[in-house]
């Protein structure tokens, strides 16, 4: 009797861990192909709800790292600020071999980022492109305060136009301590980063053109680890 009812138990064991292995399989050139980029898209941010809510994917990494050493198809390509608080494949529940991401602190855009995000989607197949920002960004408080050090210095002059665009403050509410403007100018530098990117890559400009892949700005908020899509 024991025997049988293992029996019965075993082919919903194998069918389960087909489901889960299935389910947590790198992409195959194949899926990536039939993805849509709003699929992609609808796919990240319901990873993202799964992050929120504590309910991320179980991983067998030590199988992904196998699975994934003979090639690559990335969904999406994600150029996130350097901030350690904004782990990207943790934040929309993704793993090895699942996504791209360059980073460098305040989400900008240079030829080397480009290049990277050109390689992502039109050599790789990536359908996405995100520039994720976040709450509370140290890059954006040091270019609205006007930090000097280093190689530092020039990064963050590239903020400082988004810090000059955002309106609706007084003088003396354009500050770094001020977490509203710091906020306001972190979506507005997503924005910018985003308009670099259209009219400093012709590549990339074709394909969203094409409808081959979705250009995408979203901030991530340190409070509750949820990913907002900016308009
Ligand atoms: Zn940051």
């Amino acid at each position: 009797m024991r025997n049988l009812k293992f029996v019965g138990w075993l082919p919903l064991l194998i069918a389960g861990l087909a489901a889960l292995t299935h389910a947590d399989a790198p992409i195959t050139a194949e899926q990536q192909a039939a993805f849509t980029p709003q699929v992609v898209l609808d796919e990240l941010m319901a990873g993202n709800a799964r992050f929120v809510s504590g309910q991320s994917t179980e991983r067998d990494l030590t199988a992904r790292i196998v699975q994934s050493a003979a090639g690559q198809s990335p969904k999406a390509v994600i150029l996130s600020c350097l901030d350690s608080r904004v782990p990207v494949e943790k934040v929309f529940d993704v793993s090895i071999g699942d996504i791209f991401v360059g980073r460098n602190a305040g989400n900008v855009s240079n030829a080397d980022q480009l290049g990277s995000i050109e390689f992502a989607t039109a050599v790789a197949g990536a359908k996405l492109v995100m520039v994720l920002g976040h709450t509370s960004c140290g890059a954006v408080a040091g270019a609205i305060a006007g930090a000097e050090l280093g190689n530092l210095t020039q990064l963050l002059s590239k903020i400082r136009p988004a810090v000059n665009a955002v309106e609706g403050y007084l003088a003396e509410e354009r500050t770094s301590d001020n977490s509203d403007f710091v906020n306001a100018v972190a979506d507005r530098n997503v924005a910018q980063t985003i308009t670099r990117i259209r009219t400093d890559s012709s590549v990339l400009a074709e394909l969203e053109n094409n409808g081959d892949i979705l250009i995408v700005g979203a901030g991530y908020d340190l409070q509750t680890g949820r990913v907002i899509l900016l308009q």
